[in-house]
């Protein structure tokens, strides 16, 4: 089955999300298109630059600001693999994004629809096109095999921690 448009875009995101799961960063992805081509794109890179704003969608609009020398990202898509955090959500915003595609829900962090649903809010004075769990599957894979890949390492290293302690 060929993909869509937007599942075009969202397989480049998820591309990003696998290059962040292969430096071991939590697997979120972003790209941001305009005029039919990407000009933003972003994976998490909290632990690599020890920054806590690293986040996917942040990496994704400063690439895109720069490449359009605006802060202001008008006619342009985000698609992220993951459901905005609250200060993602704030920075589509500021920056004027008007459509949002993302994958699965974060039931934890989200603030599109599942704790916050900052981007519909009225009181402020953006409002975002929302269109959520576009191949939400594979991004939710992806991010639970990263933390039971996790969880078995943790365990391994658990395990060999006890046999050493025993030896001695
Ligand atoms: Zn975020």
């Amino acid at each position: 089955m060929t993909p869509t448009e937007s599942e075009k875009w969202m397989l480049e995101a998820l591309h990003e999300a696998k290059m962040a799961s292969l430096i071991c960063e939590v697997p979120i992805g972003a790209v941001i298109v305009h005029d039919g081509e990407i000009i933003g794109r972003g994976h998490n890179l909290r632990e690599h630059g020890q920054d806590a704003t690293l986040h996917a969608e942040v990496v994704a609009i400063q690439e895109a600001c720069e490449y359009l020398h605006s802060w202001r990202l008008e006619d342009c898509q985000i698609y992220v693999t993951l459901e905005p955090c609250i200060m993602c959500c704030g920075a589509i915003i500021n920056a004027r994004i008007p459509v949002i595609y993302y994958g699965a829900r974060d039931p934890k962090a989200g603030a599109v629809r599942s704790l916050y649903q900052l981007l519909s809010d009225d009181r402020l004075n953006h409002q975002v096109e929302v269109h959520e769990r576009l191949l939400a599957r594979p991004a939710g894979e992806m991010l639970e095999n990263f933390f039971r890949d996790i969880r078995k390492r943790k365990k391994a290293e658990k395990k060999a921690r006890r046999a050493a302690a025993e030896k001695n």
